[in-house]
């Protein structure tokens, strides 16, 4: 009985691994980070890296001068109020 849930709680850790992995550079892509190294730091440390990317500010370089928003550093108009920016270089 205890070997059958210890097998079956393994599975739920290598899920819940994948899950962080994949959660992990879903939030650090949303945030304009490198996803990939968020994605293997949530394969390596699990919910570990998941409270971390939550706890990274975003890659946001640029302030919407309009509606004072964050967006890409990459962005020529804002995505919120579609008026045009000037991407920073
Ligand atoms: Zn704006």
């Amino acid at each position: 009985m205890i070997e059958v849930f210890g097998e079956m709680s393994f599975y739920y850790i290598i899920f819940l691994w994948l899950g962080c992995a994949a959660y992990c550079a879903h939030i650090a892509k949303a945030k304009e980070l490198n996803y990939i190294w968020w994605a293997l730091g949530g394969l390596f440390f699990g919910v570990v890296a998941l409270i971390a990317v939550s706890a990274t500010p975003n890659g946001w370089q640029n302030t919407c001068p309009h509606c004072c928003l964050g967006v890409s550093g990459k962005a020529t108009a804002c995505p919120y109020c579609t008026r045009e920016i000037n991407p920073i270089k």
